[in-house]
């Protein structure tokens, strides 16, 4: 049944989507698509070691740029931070007290006071990692200054509600992105067996790791218990993706919408951002239907990602959020290029090519705000320094020219079907 709902059009406010930004060419991306604002992460504390994140230099100009785009950047400072780094904690605040963050997002609520030492006026956002699940806890941080609360992904729907009927600050949610076994990330699986700690950012993903029995005086038998052929996997998690039920939750009254993903490429984030966009755009219009929710979820199939999961919020069986059977990432669609001019003499743009493709392949190119367009290549010019020439394949690396393309949109992602070889 189509779900009617129960706040006016008029109220029906449409929440800010958040997105992650990796680096500076994600977060121009992520802009561009029409995030409303973007989390990132300096070089310290931030939850994603792995990330190439922000030097302080990178941090100002990313702030910068967000700003002159009327948009909102935040800064992650989710890390756990153990005694002996409190002094590397106030040291990196004070590095970063200049910068014009739109708020801090933190997990320790210790660390308030350091923030506000030399921000005074500093807007706090409690991160995930803090397990929030009800409107108590909201409340508690709301009476030390937090102005926005990220809620467990644990939580059901009609909880949410009820929640948010109850808190008097904002609540942002997660809806698309990574999930863990763990609670809002509480892990300690990937320490135990890498030592690299899923709680300070260096998370290795042992939950999706093969697994097999062994006998301990047959070292090196490696039984198969099999769940399927290639071994066993503990908890091989499906990807959220709410974009089925996102008019549900705007109904809620929640005010941002977060994306997961600050490792993502600038593909996946500008195609993700391009859907939730759409679809945001859509509520606000009244015109979320059954087409419209399936053609925008099919779109997301065109990202890298595991089976989708409405997650715990919209469980009915505990089924729902593992695919054990199938654990290998689905890419139908091959990232292939992004555009290096936007306007050149010659009235067409230039392409970098990231992957390989071929004279005769049906290529896709999405752009900011509109729908994507299919364009069969029927000639490829490869550009170097002082020539040009002819040629039958791009290959990653190569500038080239697509006769008949014309000029696109500077913030193009073009990519083609896996199987279109
Ligand atoms: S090992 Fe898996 S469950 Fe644990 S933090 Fe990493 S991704 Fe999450």
């Amino acid at each position: 049944m189509e779900f009617q709902s129960q706040l006016s059009k008029e109220n029906n406010k449409i929440p800010e989507l958040l997105v992650p930004a990796g680096n500076i060419t994600v977060l121009k991306y992520a802009l561009e698509y029409g995030a409303d604002a973007v989390y990132l992460g300096g070089k310290k504390f931030n939850l994603r070691s792995y990330g190439s994140n922000f030097t302080i230099k990178e941090l100002e100009e990313a702030v910068r740029y967000t700003h002159k785009k009327n948009k909102k950047a935040y800064i992650t400072l989710n890390s756990i931070i153990f005694e002996n780094e409190l002094p590397e904690f106030d040291a990196y605040i004070k590095s970063i007290k200049d910068i014009d963050f739109d708020a801090y997002i933190i997990s320790d609520p210790g660390l308030i006071n350091v923030i506000r030492k030399y921000i005074a006026d500093a807007d706090i956002h409690m991160s995930t990692q803090l397990s929030t699940t009800n409107h108590l806890t909201v409340d508690y941080y709301r009476k030390s200054g937090v102005k926005r609360m990220n809620i467990a992904r644990e939580i059901r729907y009609d909880d949410l509600r009820e929640l948010i009927k109850n808190s008097e600050i904002e609540i942002e949610v997660f809806v698309h992105g990574s999930l863990c076994i763990s609670y809002s990330g509480r892990c300690m699986l990937s320490k135990y067996m890498t030592g690299r700690d899923a709680n300070r950012g260096e998370c290795a993903h042992s939950c999706r790791w093969n697994y097999y029995l062994m006998e301990e005086q047959r070292p090196n038998l490696f039984y198969n218990i099999t769940q399927e052929s290639d071994g066993t996997y503990i908890y091989n998690s499906r990807d959220l993706c709410l974009l089925p039920e996102l008019e549900r939750l705007v109904d809620t009254g929640v005010s941002a919408l977060k994306i997961e993903g600050r490792m993502k490429t600038e593909s996946y984030v500008a195609q993700t951002v391009w859907v939730y966009r759409k679809a945001l755009d859509l509520i606000r219009e009244g015109r979320f239907d059954e087409k419209s929710k399936n053609s925008l979820v099919s779109e997301l199939d065109k990202c890298s990602h595991r089976d989708y999961t409405k997650g715990f919020m919209f469980l009915d069986s505990f089924e729902e959020l593992e695919n054990n059977e199938d654990v290998k990432i689905k890419q139908d669609y091959k990232f292939i290029g992004t555009c290096l001019t936007e306007f050149s003499e010659n009235g067409c743009s230039e392409i970098l090519v990231k992957n390989q493709f071929r004279k005769g392949d049906v290529i896709e190119i999405l752009e900011p705000g509109l729908l994507p367009r299919l364009f069969t290549v029927e000639e490829i010019k490869i550009k170097r320094k002082n020539y040009e020439f002819l040629t039958e394949e791009a290959n990653p690396n190569d500038i080239v020219l697509l006769e008949g393309l014309g000029n696109i949109n500077l913030f193009s992602i073009i990519r083609k079907k896996s199987n279109n070889e």
